[in-house]
């Protein structure tokens, strides 16, 4: 036999082996084997199996295959579908894509500990009337034989866990798995708990972060089907279910589904790729559904859903907006911080009520933009509506999708005046501050810089629970569905650098995070109140906020711009990033490459921009420039894909194509 195998290398092949079924018994689509590669021995995935000898070139030899792993770790032929889909699509090496679905260390046997369940009987949850319809829609049409995708929108607090716990139990009454793929590690433990309670049967966890033994044991219960219900983080797209009978990916709007190293896909694009191989049902729930499966229902590809009925009795707080183009900055030594004297004021009262408090910053922010302090007007690229950044050196304004670039304006271009000030700063200083500003404070900080593993994080949110701080500073990890018994009170510092970071998702993603955050402050006993800072108030996504305008309308907008300027949900954005160590080379090298494309059309001629300077240009000693393609369909990426890849070989320079990029 012959085989075509899938290696762990950075390279976009399969390499051919011979096999010896005398000696290693039969062979299937999913086997892995260990075969010589280079000097090295490596473990591979059989992707095609033929009689026939493959014809190598001139001088290469045919080697075989020493050994077959147990075919208890084999990949069932949908999870071998779903890695062969993913390399084509996000442009990854095919042997490294299918490493992310590689069970750990087949080689050798790691179940040493006998765990055992202690079966529970099920607990009856009652629906409301929301609930109970949603869930029947779901079932009539699963019942008409079709296999639907269902977007279900409920607002917070309106008890999406529960229709996602029912639909659970029936699969699992007619002998199905269910696989529910959450955002962030930090919550699956709460929902292990509710599931096995509601279910009364083992739940697995499946993240990264669990150690090897309990990883692969897990792995192999999966797939026999011993365990039923799977709860992890993007990962968990690749467990190995066994008759597999429903998909739920919770708060799909969230941008952690895609992976931003190596293996680049969106886990909750490729769940839904992995439902229509396996004529599985699929529910996509979120509060602020992502305008991809808003488009989606539109297109009638997507059945829609509405939980709009609160059922924790959980009050909406108090929204309070502060304009720092009209409040006094406090001042200290000299320098004007962050905040305004009426949001420290606010701070110091609810601390001493003994109630806490979070402070949301957009993120860490190495992205810097010039803005009117007096009427919050901010310079926006002319060709792609994005924030330009601002480079302090230069006094220049670019645009990192496109290039673009100008000097910065003597004054406001809206109100005239002379007012324009760079904005960016980080959670760091913040802490620094607040220590200052609100010297009897406790302040903890929750940001990537500082937590570092998944022990680090519960702790800090524990502690956070407990009382051991006033004030907790963080990104946007903290907003997600952390419940915090005593905050009261949220801090949005920068409701500018939210709506303003320079990416088309920009105001997209400013709502669905203010909708969050604002989720995060008040109980049913304590009425919570969120204080937005802000020097343009003005803008829809506040008003939306606030009730002022209807989130409908809101989105009807973002779609017909982004249908203009031909970005996703209308096209599929593609980054190339070129690295190298000479910025001027390697911009040349890149404009080359352009010159030197061809057979492209006119359309995909003028989809293609840049190339520009990365949000962030120079990082570990290599500039980076990008390029930017809208690609009008599938095929024009794949295509222009494989061009620049052989051409940055020969101009011998890094590339890394990121399909649908969320990050800058
Ligand atoms: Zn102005
Ligand atoms: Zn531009």
């Amino acid at each position: 036999m012959f085989l075509k195998i899938a290696i762990p290398r950075p390279l976009d092949r399969l390499f051919d082996y011979a096999y010896s079924n005398e000696e290693f018994g039969e062979v299937c689509i999913g086997d892995w084997v260990v075969v010589p590669f280079g000097r090295s021995k490596l473990t591979g995935c059989v992707i095609e199996i033929s009689e026939e000898k493959p014809t190598l070139p001139e001088g290469v030899e045919l080697k075989s295959v020493i050994q077959k792993i147990s075919s208890d770790f084999s990949l069932p032929t949908e999870i071998v579908k779903i890695c062969k889909f993913g390399s084509e699509y996000y442009q990854y090496p095919i042997g490294e894509a299918f490493f992310s679905a590689m069970p750990p260390s087949p080689e050798k046997d790691l179940s040493t500990r006998k765990s055992k369940a202690t079966p529970t009987p099920p607990k009856k949850i009652n629906l409301n009337e929301e609930q109970a319809a949603a869930v029947n829609s779901i079932e009539e049409k699963l019942n008409s034989g079709a296999v639907p995708v269902f977007l279900l929108e409920g607002v917070t607090g309106s008890g999406k866990s529960e229709v996602y716990i029912e639909l659970a139990k029936k699969r699992l009454s007619q002998g199905n798995s269910v696989l529910i793929l959450v955002p962030e590690i930090a919550l699956t433990a709460q929902l292990k708990d509710r599931f096995e309670k509601s279910l009364g049967e083992p739940v697995a966890l499946w993240h990264s972060a669990l150690a090897e033994g309990l990883r692969q044991v897990q792995w192999k219960k999966i797939k026999t089907g011993e365990i039923r219900v799977v709860i992890g983080a993007r990962s968990a797209v690749f467990a190995p279910m066994k008759d597999l009978g429903l998909i739920v990916v919770d708060e799909e709007h969230d941008q952690t589904y895609k992976q931003e190293e190596r293996f680049r896909y969106q886990a909750r694009d490729l769940a839904v790729y992995r439902g229509h191989v396996q004529k599985v049902p699929i529910v996509l729930g979120s509060a602020t559904p992502s305008l991809e499966s808003i488009q989606r229902v539109k297109e009638g590809r997507y059945q829609h859903l509405k939980l709009l009925k609160r059922y924790s009795g959980q009050m909406l707080p108090e929204i309070k907006l502060i304009h720092l183009n009209e409040e006094l900055l406090v001042v200290h030594e000299k320098v004007k911080t962050p905040f305004a004297e009426k949001t420290i004021e606010i701070m110091q009262q609810t601390i001493d009520r003994g109630e806490q408090i979070i402070v949301y910053l957009n993120r860490r922010g190495f992205s810097q933009f010039i803005l009117c302090q007096d009427c919050g007007w901010i310079k926006e690229c002319p060709q792609c509506s994005i924030t330009l950044t601002h480079y302090q050196r230069k006094n220049e304004l670019k645009c990192h999708i496109c290039g673009h670039q100008e000097k910065v304006p003597a004054s406001c271009e809206q109100c005239g005046s002379y007012g324009l000030q760079g904005m960016g700063f980080g959670t760091e200083s913040l802490e620094d501050e607040l220590k200052i500003l609100l010297p009897e404070a406790k302040v903890l900080r929750l940001d990537r810089d500082q937590i570092t593993s998944q022990k680090r994080l519960e702790e800090t949110l524990d502690g956070f629970r407990r009382g051991d701080a006033n004030i907790l500073i963080g990104t946007q990890m903290l907003v997600k569905g952390h419940d915090f018994a005593k905050v009261t009170c949220v801090v949005v510092v920068s409701a500018d650098m939210l709506l303003r970071w320079p990416d088309f998702r920009a105001t997209e993603r400013a709502l669905q995070t203010l909708i969050q955050v604002a989720g995060r402050a008040g109980r049913a006993e304590l009425p919570g109140q969120v204080l937005i800072q802000g020097y343009d108030l003005e803008h829809p996504v506040i008003k939306v906020l606030r009730g002022e305008e209807s989130q409908e309308q809101f989105i009807e907008d973002e779609l017909m711009m982004r249908k203009e300027l031909h970005y996703p949900p209308f096209s599929r954005f593609v980054r190339f990033r070129f690295f190298g160590k000479n910025e001027f080379e390697l911009r040349k090298k890149i404009e080359r490459m352009i010159e030197y494309l061809s057979g492209e059309s006119e359309t995909e001629r003028s989809r293609l921009m840049g190339p520009s300077e990365a949000l962030l240009f120079k990082a570990n000693n290599d500039y980076r420039f990008d390029l930017y393609f809208k690609a009008p369909t599938i095929d024009a990426l794949m295509k222009l894909s494989k061009k620049l890849k052989s051409m940055a070989q020969i101009e011998e320079i890094e590339l890394v194509v990121d399909v649908d990029p969320y990050t800058s």
